[in-house]
């Protein structure tokens, strides 16, 4: 699930190594990955890349002759890239450009669902696309100074922040990190949130997604690997020591997620139903 830190390392990867390069051929052919048609994708064959940046979740790879592609990793997506083309019998491949010097830039897609997607826009457009213009702030480098207005919802911090219109680049993995960072109950409203408890939730975002770029710096090269290597502490460890304080930490199921929290730090000790379970012994 790439969330800002892995889309940040992998559009400083891509850019430093293919700003200028020249697209030799492009082709998309998932199914559905391509979500326009006027311009064509051919349009961009001949041109050079000129940026590949990251807007919340979304990668803006700028062609020269004022073109731009937006690319949504979704849930399972990948932007990788190779010093070979791929043969046509990956099923992965959602996008390919093949670059000067043999090389090719892939989206690819692992799972059974095809939910990743590419528009081919003009550059001047990519902010008026809906999901561009409803971006919130961005997570990072600087998390909003209106942090806590921004969370005045009745909804739980762990949705809130998930939200990419009240912050942008936050998803599943890190939110499970930052909260339990800031020493946040998941489950607390964000109209609830104190001074205080905001104060520390803004420096939490700064101090974890700095520290996860930070670290993925030293660690992802290209081709950018399928499965990067996440320095989680609580995401991901449920019934583990908690790092900090040595208590267990708990999980909650969801249908496609698990949320991870340190009881000691962030409930007060209690330990929040798991819904998977409480489901089954209804
Ligand atoms: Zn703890």
């Amino acid at each position: 699930m790439p969330e800002l830190p892995e889309v940040e390392i992998t559009a400083r990867r891509l850019d430093a190594a293919l700003r200028g390069a020249t697209i030799e051929s492009a082709v998309a052919p998932g199914i559905n990955a391509l979500k326009t048609f006027d311009p064509p994708l051919s349009a961009i064959e001949g041109r050079a890349i000129t940026s590949i940046t990251r807007r919340g979740k979304q990668f803006v790879i700028e062609v020269a002759g004022g073109l731009a592609l937006l690319v949504h990793l979704m849930s399972a997506g990948r932007l990788q890239l190779y010093g070979k083309r791929a043969g046509p019998r990956d099923r992965t491949s959602r996008l390919l450009l093949g670059i000067e010097d043999d090389r090719e830039l892939r989206l690819r897609e692992f799972g059974t669902k095809q939910a990743a997607w590419v528009k081919l826009l003009p550059a001047t457009a990519i902010d008026d696309e809906e999901l561009i213009a409803t971006l919130g702030p961005e997570a990072w480098p600087q998390p909003p100074e209106d942090l806590k207005a921004r969370l005045k919802a009745p909804r739980p911090l762990h949705t809130l922040l998930r939200d990419q219109r009240v912050i942008a680049g936050i998803g599943r993995s890190w939110v499970d990190e930052i909260l339990w960072t800031a020493r946040l109950s998941p489950f607390k409203r964000g109209n609830d949130l104190s001074e205080q408890g905001a104060l520390a939730l803004r420096a939490a975002i700064a101090t974890v997604l700095d520290g996860a770029i930070e670290h993925y710096e030293n660690v992802v090269a290209l081709p950018i690997a399928d499965k990067l290597p996440l320095p989680l502490q609580v995401h991901r460890k449920g019934g583990e020591p908690c790092p900090r304080c040595g208590t267990t930490i708990e999980q909650v199921h969801y249908e496609d997620y698990v949320m991870c929290y340190c009881p000691a730090e962030q409930t007060a000790g209690k330990v929040l139903k798991d819904r998977r379970l409480s489901r089954l012994l209804k």
